[in-house]
C-alpha cells in the first residue's frame, strides 16, 4: 500500500457534499485501495490500481472526480470506461449514490443494447461523467453526439477484462480522442503485459497502488464458506444460526446502516441480536459488548472498526457476511474467534461475482476455505423438532407443572379429549402453524446449493449453441465476439461457453434461455463492419454433406459456401 495512504477519510480534501453522501452509505473508513488511491488522485496524478471486484474500487476514483469537478460545466468531463453493461450500470448508479448532495452533477450510463433516445437526451442535458461500455462509446463518438474533447479525468475500469474481451483498438482510440491534459486513473485486477503497455504509453508518471495481503494463519478456526447470491444472504444467515450450535456470533457487515437493519431483521426473525458500529457512543458500545460477554445477547453485528480489538471468549464463530475488502480484515475478522485457546468457526458468504476475492484470501492465509452447502429446508426442520423436544424435556423439571397438570387433567376429563389433543393444542399457543420451514421451490435451491457446473451458464441453466455470420475470413477474434455480444446483449463473460470460429462463420454457446429482446438487440450488432446476424444453430444438416454446414432453408444465413469444417463438439 502507498505510504500516504490514509486512514480516515478527514483531511483529504474531499468535497463537504460527497463527505456527506459517504456518511450516508454508512462507510467509516476508506478500504486499502481507496486510501492508497484518492490521495494521489485528489493531487491530479495518473494512477495505476491492481484491485479486484470487491475492494471498493469504484469509491476509489469516483469520490476524487466528483471532488473536483466542475458542477457548474454542463459537459463531459469525466469519462469511465467499462468492460460490460453490468458494470458500466453498477459504476453509474455507484456515482449517483456519491454524488446525492451534488444535485447539478448528471451521471450517464452509455451501453449498447439501449435504445440512442435515452443516451442523447442524457447527452443533450449535459451529464458531467460518462459511464460506458467501449462499443458504445465510439458510436456516439462517430455520431458526433459525444465530444470528449475537454475530458478532464478518464477511467480505465477492469482495463483487463476490456482487453480479453477484444476492446484494445477501441480503448486506444478514445484515448487519443481526448486532450493530453487529462488525468487518466487505470484499475485492472491483473497486470498483463498489454495493461503494462496501455499505462506506459498514455498515463503520465502513474502513481502505483495496490492493496498488498498480510499473510497470517489461524489454527484454531475452522474456516467455511458459502456460495450465495447477495439476495439470498439473509435466508442463508437465519438458517446456517437454526442449524449450527454456536455460543457468541460476531457477523460481519460493511457499512453502519447494514449493522443496524441486520440487527433489526434478526430480532423480528426471534434472534438476540445488538449492532455495533462507529456511529456507538462508547459507553454504549461497551454495553453492547458487555451484554454479549453475559450471554444476554447471543449475536453482535458489527463493521470493521466497530469490532476492532474485540475479545470475547465466548464468540465461537464469525460470520463474513459482506466479504471483506482485503485479505488484512479477513484475518483480523476471524480472529475474534479461537479466543483464549478455544476453537471458532468462521464462516464466509461469497457472491458468484466475489469469488476471486475468496481465492485471494485463500492465498494469504495459505489456507484454502471449506465449501459448505446452504443448509436444507430438511435440516433446519429437523433442528426445529430436536428444540420442540428439548424444550418439552426442560419444562418437565419445572416447580410449577404440578399446577398446569392438574388444570389439563380436568380439562381432558370434562371435555373427554385426548391428552396428546392438548399437548398440541398448548404447543400451539407459543408456536404457530409456520413452525415448520416450507420447502423450497425446487429449481432456485438447486442453482444456489450447488457449485455452478462446469458446463453451463453462470445463472445456471443450460447452454445452446447460437451461429453468428462472422469467421475467419473475417479475422474475428473470440475476444471480439465476447466483447460485441457481451456488450449489446448485456451479458457477462460467464455466459460464454465455447466459441468456435469456421471460415465464415462462428459457433458461441451461450444461455439457452435469452429472450427475444436479447437475440433482437444482437442481431444488429457488427464485429467490425460485418452484422453477426446472430441465430440458434440448428445442427449440421442431416443431408449427404457427412456433417459438414451446408445452405439452410431457414433464415438465409450461411450464404457464402460451406466451410470445410466437419462435425462439431456437443455441450
Ligand atoms: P467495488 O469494489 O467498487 O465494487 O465495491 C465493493 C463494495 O464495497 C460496494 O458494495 C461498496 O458499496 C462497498 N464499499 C466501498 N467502499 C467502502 C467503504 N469505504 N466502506 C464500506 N463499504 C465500502
Amino acid at each position: 500500500m502507498s505510504e500516504q495512504a490514509a486512514a480516515t477519510f478527514d483531511g483529504l480534501g474531499i468535497d463537504d457534499r460527497v463527505r456527506q453522501a459517504l456518511d450516508d452509505v454508512g462507510y467509516e473508513t476508506p478500504s486499502p485501495i481507496q486510501a492508497a488511491t484518492i490521495p494521489p488522485l485528489m493531487a491530479g496524478d495518473d494512477v495505476v490500481g491492481l484491485a479486484q471486484t470487491g475492494t471498493g474500487k469504484t469509491a476509489a476514483f469516483a469520490i476524487p472526480i466528483l471532488s473536483r469537478l466542475d458542477a457548474s460545466a454542463r459537459k463531459p468531463q469525466a469519462l469511465v470506461l467499462a468492460p460490460t453493461r453490468e458494470l458500466a450500470l453498477q459504476v453509474s448508479e455507484a456515482f449517483g449514490k456519491y454524488s446525492a448532495h451534488m444535485p447539478d452533477v448528471k451521471v450517464l450510463p452509455i451501453y449498447g443494447g439501449q435504445s440512442y433516445g435515452v443516451q442523447l437526451s442524457g447527452l443533450r442535458r449535459g451529464a458531467q461523467v460518462i459511464v460506458g461500455t467501449p462499443g458504445r462509446v465510439i458510436d456516439h463518438l462517430d455520431k458526433g453526439t459525444l465530444d470528449i474533447s475537454e475530458l478532464s479525468y478518464l477511467v480505465l475500469d477492469e482495463a483487463d477484462e476490456m482487453l480479453t474481451m477484444g476492446f484494445a483498438e477501441d480503448v486506444e482510440r478514445i484515448l487519443a480522442d481526448t486532450p493530453d491534459t487529462k488525468q487518466v486513473a487505470l484499475f485492472s485486477a491483473t497486470m498483463p503485459k498489454a495493461i503494462g503497455r496501455l499505462a506506459k504509453q498514455y498515463l503520465k508518471n502513474p502513481t502505483e497502488v495496490s492493496v498488498e495481503s498480510k499473510t497470517a494463519t489461524a489454527q484454531n478456526i475452522t474456516q467455511k464458506y458459502l456460495q450465495v447470491s447477495h439476495q439470498r444472504k439473509l435466508d442463508a444467515l437465519t438458517r446456517v444460526l437454526e442449524v449450527e450450535t454456536f455460543d457468541g456470533m460476531i457477523v460481519f457487515v460493511r457499512t453502519k446502516q447494514a449493522t443496524e437493519e441486520l440487527a433489526e431483521r434478526l430480532r423480528a426473525r426471534g434472534f438476540s441480536a445488538m449492532a455495533i458500529n462507529g456511529d456507538l457512543a462508547q459507553a454504549q458500545r461497551e454495553r453492547t459488548i458487555n451484554q454479549l460477554k453475559s450471554g444476554s445477547i447471543d449475536i453482535l453485528v458489527a463493521t470493521d472498526v466497530a469490532a476492532r480489538g474485540l475479545d470475547v471468549d465466548r464468540i465461537s464463530h464469525v460470520v463474513n457476511y459482506d466479504i471483506p475488502h482485503d485479505t488484512e480484515s479477513y484475518v483480523h475478522r476471524i480472529g475474534r474467534t479461537g479466543r483464549a485457546g478455544r476453537s471458532g468457526t468462521a464462516l464466509l458468504f461469497v457472491s458468484p461475482r466475489e469469488r476471486h476475492l475468496l481465492r485471494s484470501i485463500e492465498r494469504a492465509t495459505r489456507q484454502p476455505l471449506e465449501e459448505i452447502d446452504l443448509p436444507s429446508v430438511d435440516d433446519v426442520n429437523a433442528q426445529r423438532k430436536a428444540k420442540f423436544a428439548d424444550s418439552i424435556t426442560a419444562n418437565l423439571s419445572s416447580e410449577h407443572l404440578d399446577l398446569f397438570r392438574g388444570l389439563v387433567e380436568k380439562y381432558a376429563r370434562d371435555n373427554d379429549v385426548a391428552m396428546a389433543d392438548i399437548a398440541a393444542a398448548l404447543a400451539l399457543e407459543t408456536r404457530d402453524g409456520g413452525f415448520l420451514m416450507a420447502p423450497d421451490p425446487p429449481k432456485s435451491e438447486r442453482r444456489e446449493r450447488s457449485e455452478r457446473p462446469e458446463r453451463a451458464p453462470r445463472g445456471g441453466g443450460d447452454f445452446a449453441t447460437y451461429r453468428i455470420a462472422v469467421g475467419r475470413i473475417h479475422k474475428v477474434s473470440p475476444g471480439a465476439i465476447v466483447g460485441a455480444i457481451a456488450n449489446e446483449g448485456g451479458l457477462t463473460r460467464g455466459d460464454f461457453g465455447n466459441i468456435s470460429i469456421r471460415d465464415d462463420f462462428s459457433l458461441v454457446e451461450l444461455p439457452a434461455d435469452l429472450d427475444n429482446r436479447t437475440l433482437d438487440s444482437l442481431r444488429d450488432t457488427r464485429i467490425g463492419k460485418h452484422p453477426i446476424d446472430i441465430r440458434r444453430d440448428q445442427g449440421p444438416p442431416r443431408a449427404r454433406g457427412g456433417g459438414q454446414y451446408g445452405r439452410r432453408r431457414e433464415g438465409g444465413y450461411a450464404k457464402r459456401g460451406a466451410p470445410k469444417v466437419a462435425g462439431r463438439r456437443r455441450a
